[in-house]
């Protein structure tokens, strides 16, 4: 693929709960004690175990991230990150969005893990518009990769094929120079 996109990272098209990776991301809200989407599909791939766990962590601010184990998932943990509300771009949405990239990637790397799937957090019930969802989204896990030598790899893993190809319009704006 010619996008910036090298063999540390990628963009597929998957239910996120199948992946067997070391981290699966959930889009999740404040109270981290579930809800719908992403959310919903990972509590119920990964069984009743999760929300006990969850039920110890005190919820989180947008923007922050907590990690789990993963239970029943393939997944051996779940970073739970709470993505922006999107209330019209001038709320600091943008800053939130990227804070939940960046603690995801700098919690997988201080477990010692690898791979990390990330679903496009925000872009679901929370209304957060896809393609500049997805422009944070890759900007700042590139902006990770470069600074960080941690053998990590990224996967993109959009629900629907519309999705991939707005993050793969991305891809390829990105690799413009700068
Ligand atoms: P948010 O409240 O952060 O917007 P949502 O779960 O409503 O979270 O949506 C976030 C993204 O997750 C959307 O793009 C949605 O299509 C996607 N999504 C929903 N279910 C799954 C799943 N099982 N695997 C991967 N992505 C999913």
């Amino acid at each position: 693929m010619s996008t910036w996109l090298d063999r540390r990272v990628e963009i597929i098209t998957a239910d996120i709960t199948t992946l067997a990776v070391d981290v699966i991301v959930n889009a999740a809200n404040p109270s981290l004690l579930g809800g719908g989407g992403v959310d919903g599909a990972i509590h119920r791939a990964a069984g009743p175990e999760l929300l006990e766990e969850c039920r110890t962590l005190g919820g989180a601010r947008p923007g922050e991230v907590k990690m789990t184990r993963g239970y029943r998932l393939p997944a051996k943990a779940v970073a739970h990150a709470v993505g922006p509300i999107w209330r019209g771009g001038d709320h600091g949405e943008a800053e939130t969005l990227a804070s939940c990239y960046r603690r995801a990637l700098e919690l997988t790397e201080a477990h010692g893990y690898r791979t990390i799937a990330f679903p496009s957090i925000s872009t679901g019930a929370y209304g957060y518009p896809i393609q500049q969802a997805a422009r944070i989204a890759q900007q700042t896990v590139r902006d990770y990769l470069e600074s960080s030598r941690a053998p990590l790899h990224v996967i993109f893993c959009c629900f629907s094929p519309g999705d991939t190809r707005v993050y793969e319009e991305v891809a390829r704006e990105l690799l413009q120079p700068r």
